[in-house]
């Protein structure tokens, strides 16, 4: 899925309203002026066709032909290539007639409420009556004042047929092709600090990746893939991800819950939930890349970049989400540290079969299935270590790997800095725990 930034945000909700509002187009110079603080009006264009993507992706109209030239009266150019890029038949027909279609079905379409929950917006668009969120997501939630709201705007009559007034309880498990899903509802506090009340106390980790369940009657129950809708403090429910009990720290008076999904989609006949990635998974893969293939050391420039690189598009792989590693980035940071193993520089090592350099392993230090948390790539040289196979497999599953973190953190704090990566050591170790 396309993500868009503030300001595109900002213009598909304009572009929202200016479709509850009737108007039939609005111009370049309106819309830009209706964005907070308002932008240059050249500045419009491809920012809408990122929206247009967006919503070619949830299979709606393209907003963007809403967006007119207002001295010509004429759609702007960028539209049309839009298309091409897309994939969309014209079958022949002028730019003019697409046009047309385009605001047509725009007018037409029912299902513009789908950009407003994808995009967490609260604009009030029209939705059939029971008609599901579309999308459960964690990163852009939507607020709902009760429980009820929830089963009612994600569930809808989907579960059991039965009115969900009655359901008010802190949990509630619905079966779905076979498997059972538990909605959850806790009421969490974060930093350790206490929820008021008796029973279970629900604890979530700051990085926003566990939740701590303590204190309640024990029971060991609800151990399938929980949809959390929590309540921090006052706030209403947001969804917060997909979340695993963790059966290994877990016991009867104490359940530790690791999230495994940002993104879940339960509108349709089948769920479809978006794991994260495994970290050592995908680092195997890279690995069998630059193992396989000569290294291509003409092009590596050994050297930090010392900028932020904006953040890569998420890739979806199987049912999982992965964020793309770059083979050149990771041969320049093992380069910038002359092949050396960075945990100890006297850690033996052998010659690479493909190329006349020792033998090391690039490892991100900040790992990328955290990607979702930063606002700049964690793809960097400044954040990928060269360590040695052992050192390498040491990290990922070995005991004792937090005196290592440490080390290389120490090392790499300032560099980190230098491309937008602010990450504490205590994060950066609850990023591996
Ligand atoms: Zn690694
Ligand atoms: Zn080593």
């Amino acid at each position: 899925m396309t993500t868009l930034n503030d300001i595109q945000k900002q213009l598909a909700e304009q572009l929202l309203l200016s479709i509850l509002k009737k108007e039939p187009t609005v111009n370049y110079s309106e819309l830009a002026e209706r964005v907070s603080p308002p932008i240059n009006p050249r500045n419009v264009g491809h920012n809408i066709g990122q929206v247009s993507l967006l919503c070619h992706e949830l299979g709606l109209p393209l907003l963007s032909a809403k967006v007119i030239n207002k001295n010509t009266g004429s759609i702007g150019e960028g539209f049309f290539p839009l298309y091409k890029m897309m994939g969309i038949p014209t079958e022949g027909k002028s730019e003019k007639e697409l046009f047309h279609e385009e605001l047509k079905a725009i007018r037409t379409c029912d299902e513009w409420y789908k950009l407003e929950d994808y995009l967490g917006l609260h604009v009030g668009m029209p939705r059939p009556s029971g008609a599901p969120a579309s999308l459960l997501n964690a990163q852009r939630p939507i607020a709902y004042a009760k429980s009820v709201d929830v089963l009612n705007a994600c569930f809808g009559e989907r579960i059991l047929g039965k009115k969900y007034g009655a359901w008010q309880r802190g949990a509630l498990e619905f079966p779905r092709d076979g498997v059972v899903y538990t909605v959850w509802f806790p009421k969490l506090s974060v930093d350790g600090e206490a929820a008021s009340g008796s029973g279970w106390v629900n604890r979530i980790s700051p990085n926003g990746m566990t939740i701590e369940e303590t204190g309640g009657s024990p029971y060991t129950g609800y151990t399938g893939e929980r949809l959390v809708f929590a309540k921090k403090g006052n706030e209403p429910y947001k969804f917060c991800g997909v979340f695993a009990q963790d059966k290994k720290r877990s016991i009867p008076s104490r359940h530790f819950y690791e999230k495994v999904a940002d993104i879940a989609d339960f509108s349709g006949d089948v769920p479809a939930i978006q794991y994260f990635s495994d970290e050592a998974d995908q680092d195997r893969q890279l690995l069998d890349l630059m193992n396989d293939d000569a290294v291509s050391s003409k092009e590596i420039t050994p050297h930090h970049r010392g900028i932020a690189l904006p953040v890569p598009e998420p890739l979806q792989s199987g049912n999982r989400i992965v964020y793309p590693r770059n083979r050149q980035t990771a041969e320049n940071a093992l380069a910038f540290a002359h092949y050396r193993c960075e945990i100890d520089p006297t850690h033996p090592f052998f010659i690479r079969r493909n190329a006349d350099v020792p033998y090391m392993e690039p490892h991100h230090l900040v790992p990328l299935s955290m990607q979702r948390q930063f606002d700049v790539s964690l793809d960097i040289e400044e954040n990928i270590v060269s360590l040695c196979s052992t050192c390498h497999n040491h990290i990922h599953y070995g005991k004792g790997a937090k005196e290592m973190i440490k080390t290389l953190y120490e090392q790499r704090r300032k560099a980190l800095e230098s491309v937008g990566i602010r990450v504490t050591l205590d994060e950066l170790l609850s990023f591996y725990a």
